[in-house]
């Protein structure tokens, strides 16, 4: 049984434990404590080093049966500002003083897959060997999943615990492209000979009119998100960076978007005769996982035998589940009951989360059965 007190306790316990991105040791240490008091030795597989942070990925390994493994996921890290969180419960409800988020966004997922592993550990239930990645620097764009050892996973299916309402699936997220442009234009005094310069802002500020952003279909966004330029008031600006997104669920829409960007800012430039350099990368890629295999399956079933409603929907963001997926680890996202994440209304239902740990112990439970 999970107890609904050592659940809250645990939460509190993590909560209180600053963990920003590239600095998740001390978060990382306190789960390293808890699976050793159950037998599971849980270590760090050095990445922290190549992302400059004070911890990598925390990987742990459960044998189990004969039954496929199965990857279990939450990250360490949180967004800013969280440090220094003060959690306190009111009708059983974990918010924050307001001043930071509350860090449920993933500690939330570090609890789900703690408890329900340790529910299973100790009480002998048979399940599949287990491997556990707790990745760093999630928040920060991926980069723990993107650095993990995948020659050392086997698993080939998984969960993935993150916020959101409890019972709901994620099966499907877009892929995402991200660009920079440096607009070059020319510096000139702005009183004494402006006809000499080219304004670098007024180049940018004519692309963004033109660009298409926000909500662009039902499965397509864009943004516009940096941009940097000007030293003082009396010098025609000759460069500004512009910094922006995209994401699509079909990616041909993505490659539109992008070629749309481009065009908008070779128009601008050649218009003042000034120069655009765009660079543009692929963030991750799109995933969508069928209602007929594996890990929705078996993550509706288990929600069904504990009592939730299961839920498969599709999200506009990208999570470790996009990396793993792309490296042929098929998996879901399971919400655990953290809502209004980055932001400081960040709160949880206690009852929730203990559902959701409830929910991860019966979908390892039925993995174990295959
Ligand atoms: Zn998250």
């Amino acid at each position: 049984m999970i107890e609904m007190e050592r659940v809250t306790a645990d939460l509190l316990a993590l909560l209180r434990i600053d963990s920003p991105s590239y600095r998740e040791a001390a978060a990382a240490a306190w789960l390293v404590a808890q699976f050793a008091e159950f037998g599971v030795e849980a270590t760090d597989d050095g990445l922290g080093a190549t992302l400059n942070g004070n911890s990598g990925n925390l990987i742990a390994r459960v044998p189990g049966n004969g039954a496929p493994p199965v990857l279990l996921n939450a990250h360490l890290d949180n967004v800013p500002p969280c440090e220094g969180v003060s959690p306190a419960i009111e009708d059983g409800v974990v918010r924050t003083d307001g001043r930071t988020v509350l860090g449920g966004d993933d500690k939330c997922g570090c609890i789900a897959v703690l408890s329900a592993v340790r529910e299973v550990v100790t009480n002998g239930i048979p399940h599949p060997p287990l491997e556990i990645v707790l990745p760093a620097a999630e928040e920060t764009g991926l980069e723990g999943a993107k650095g993990l050892d995948y020659e050392a996973v086997t698993a080939r299916r998984g969960f993935v615990a993150e916020s959101g309402t409890v019972g709901a699936i994620t099966v499907k997220a877009p892929s995402a492209d991200r660009w920079d442009a440096v607009l070059k234009g020319r510096a000139a005094h702005a009183g004494v000979a402006p006809e000499k310069g080219i304004n670098a802002i007024r180049m940018a500020a004519e692309a963004i009119a033109e660009m298409h952003v926000g909500r662009l279909d039902d499965e397509t966004t864009a943004n516009v998100g940096l941009i940097r330029a000007g030293e003082a008031r009396n010098v025609v600006p000759p460069i500004c960076t512009v910094g922006g997104e995209a994401r699509s669920h079909d990616t041909r829409k993505l490659d539109s978007q992008v070629k749309h960007v481009r065009r908008c800012f070779d128009k601008a430039a050649k218009r003042h005769g000034g120069e655009v350099e765009l660079t543009v990368s692929r963030t991750y890629e799109r995933f969508d996982v069928g209602l007929d295999e594996w890990p929705y399956v078996v993550a509706d079933e288990a929600a069904q035998e504990v009592g939730l409603e299961p839920l498969a929907r599709p999200t506009g963001g990208g999570s470790d589940a996009n990396i793993f997926n792309q490296h042929g680890v098929v998996c879901v996202i399971l919400g655990c009951g953290s809502s209004e994440v980055h932001t400081p209304d960040e709160h949880v239902d206690l009852n929730d989360l203990h559902r959701a740990c409830v929910w991860l112990a019966k979908i390892i439970e039925i993995a174990g059965r295959d």
